[in-house]
């Protein structure tokens, strides 16, 4: 780990040359599908910093995408690697055994929510943790129950069943249809901007009672569905985190149809809410919970948690050749006993409610913040152009995440125009300080501009 000096420190404006020339390569030889929010290339990283190949050095809020929970490159882990990697590169799960893949999902089923005895499935990727769940719920009814409910403005995953749940942005399905038959999307619990112009508490979370009334009475029988997937805090969709009573109204109307309850846990999970999975924070256990990105710092693994009862898919009927590779199941484990020594969910919980604070003041000081939200280090900050009119400050938005990352801070956006604040939750309180300082100050500057 080097020692810092001052951090960020921008050496070059990004891009600078050794950036420019990679980046001209990249999009000469890769498929150019990606978001890509600004030209940054990474050569390092370590704790919450980032290098970039021109010896830039930014304050990273992203964590490469709510993946890098403990931090780049956490010596513990890298160490667990290596040492694994000296051992055991693959031996497939699919057909045999090995000792990894069972010391994980040990800690995984304690750490999950739910009291209940579970088992786990692994995979290599979030969409590959939902397509499974997708097959995991029609499977327990052996296909009698087609019908899937999801909701709309959720981001599950961009492979054919995953992306049939997703709906967050067109681009994401245009071109791909005809998708997975049997999927529904209802309103998802957003109340800052809510589908039926209700107000919180007022509403008695009417988007849940909505999907009984105008949807399980209206055109698809109750015993028709096998599932509603959800995301307990949306992630693409805004870094959006409903109301306490929305999830567990929701859990209840599942269980009256004996419908299965399944958390998409793959951005809200691994302690990036403050707890170990965001929907501790309802205080509800889902039938099925799948999970990713923060794992295994960045390892490929996507993992499915879910009621022993339910686990039951026959032999044969589902698999996948990396899944539980050793080394990421090393790595996964590593992660967990990580956040746990360091207590980062303290820390996440903490320094969240810090950084909501600071948004919440200059909230009463900027017309452009019309929302804070969120829990633990997954915060969303919605940009408007009128607090009135909530007119969404979409261009205004794009200036400032480019506007942070020349001065070193690494931030990107979700949903309609939030800024979405996720760093490392290994961060300190100082880091936290000089990048939300960027931030303040890019966004008095858009607002004198004005
Ligand atoms: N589900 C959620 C909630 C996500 O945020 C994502 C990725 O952003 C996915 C699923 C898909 O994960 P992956 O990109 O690993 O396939």
């Amino acid at each position: 780990m080097k020692v810092m000096i001052s951090v960020p420190s921008i050496k070059v404006t990004p891009p600078g040359p050794n950036a420019k020339r990679l980046i001209s390569e990249d999009e000469k030889l890769l498929m150019q599908s990606f978001v890509r929010w600004y030209p940054l290339v990474i050569k390092t990283g370590y704790g919450a910093i980032v290098e970039d190949v021109d010896g830039n050095l930014f304050i990273d809020f992203n964590s490469g995408l709510a993946v890098l929970n403990v931090g780049h490159c956490h010596p513990k882990v890298v160490k667990a690697i290596q040492e694994q990697a000296k051992k055991l590169l693959h031996y497939s799960l699919t057909d045999f055994y090995y000792e990894e893949a069972v010391e994980l999902a040990k800690k995984l089923v304690e750490i999950t929510p739910g009291s209940f005895k579970k088992r786990v499935f692994y995979g290599n990727s979030g969409a590959e943790a939902v397509e499974g769940s997708i097959k995991i719920a029609r499977g327990y009814f052996k296909g009698q129950r087609p019908y899937i409910i999801a909701f709309t403005g959720s981001f599950h995953g961009r492979t054919m069943g995953a992306v049939s749940l997703t709906s967050s942005k067109p681009v994401q399905r245009k071109y791909f249809s005809p998708l997975l038959p049997c999927v529904e999307h209802v309103p998802y619990p957003y109340c800052y901007r809510c589908p039926f112009k209700l107000e919180y508490p007022e509403c008695g979370c009417w988007c849940i009672d909505f999907i009984e009334e105008w949807v399980l009475k209206k055109y698809i029988s109750p015993d028709e569905v096998c599932a509603v997937f959800f995301e307990p805090i949306a992630g693409e969709g805004g870094y959006i985190d409903p109301p306490k009573e929305c999830w567990q109204k929701l859990r209840k109307l599942t269980e009256k149809h004996g419908i299965l309850l399944v958390a998409d846990e793959v951005q809200s999970g691994n302690g990036r809410s403050g707890k170990w999975y965001a929907i501790e924070h309802w205080d509800v256990a889902p039938d099925i919970l799948a999970t990713a990105k923060g794992i295994a710092s960045g390892l490929p693994l996507g993992v499915i948690v879910g009621r022993e009862e339910v686990m039951t898919l026959p032999k044969g009927s589902h698999a996948s050749t990396f899944g539980g590779n050793p080394v990421a199941c090393i790595a996964a484990k590593a992660v967990i006993e990580v956040i746990e020594e360091e207590k980062l969910l303290e820390n996440a919980t903490k320094l969240g409610e810090y950084i909501k604070k600071r948004f919440n003041e200059l909230k009463d000081e900027l017309e452009i913040i019309g929302d804070v939200r969120g829990k633990g280090l997954m915060i969303g900050v919605e940009l408007v152009r009128n607090k009135d009119t909530k007119e969404p400050a979409v261009k205004e938005l794009s200036h400032v995440i480019n506007e942070c990352f020349k001065r070193g801070i690494l931030v990107i956006s979700a949903g309609i125009s939030a800024l979405r604040i996720a760093p490392p939750l290994v961060i300190t309180k100082e880091l936290v300080d000089k990048g939300l300082e960027i931030i303040e100050n890019v966004l008095r500057e858009v607002c004198r501009k004005k």
